[in-house]
């Protein structure tokens, strides 16, 4: 993994902010082993964990983890204009904003990594229960979506064992 001061602040941030609204890498992981496992039987946490994290070195990535902490963030705190503010606290279905920012994750490893989104945003295994758990006062509308593209575009990475991606 690396270290942290050769992290640029967009990296460190984006990483930074994922824990305090309660996303650990492991918990990333956790989902990429749940997606992979039954192509690689001898699938390792670590190797999960270190796609998880080569995924969060792209520039892409970081600043969509940015973009949509922080709408989570000041929906959480009734600070976004209206008719915005509701829509993204009640987590509108319709609103659909929120997928696509996390689609420009999922899309930079190829349209496997589709297949993976789906199938993850349906079960919501693990840490994205916690995060579609509405009773918790706390807004996750982008969040979500944003952690089942990571563990979607890490699964992809992955699966190609793609060693020729960066
Ligand atoms: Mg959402």
């Amino acid at each position: 993994m690396k270290s942290e001061e050769k992290m640029d602040l967009v990296e460190k941030t984006a990483r930074e902010w994922m824990v305090k609204r309660g996303v650990k890498l492991e918990d990333i992981a956790d989902l990429v082993y749940f997606l992979q496992e039954k192509y690689h039987p001898d699938l390792t946490m670590e190797e999960c964990l270190d796609n998880v994290d080569r995924v969060l070195t792209k520039r892409e990535v970081q600043n969509a983890v940015l973009t949509g902490i922080q709408f989570d963030v000041l929906a959480e705190k009734g600070q976004l204009e209206e008719p915005l503010q509701n829509i993204i606290e009640t987590d509108e279905s319709l609103y659909g904003v929120d997928e696509i920012l996390a689609f420009s994750i999922v899309n930079i490893y190829g349209s496997i990594g589709f297949t993976n989104y789906g199938y993850i945003d349906k079960l919501k295994p693990g840490i994205l229960q916690y995060l579609n758990d509405k009773s918790s006062g706390k807004c996750h509308t982008f969040l979500d979506d944003i952690v089942g593209a990571i563990a979607a575009a890490a699964s992809s990475r992955l699966a190609h064992r793609a060693r020729d991606v960066e």
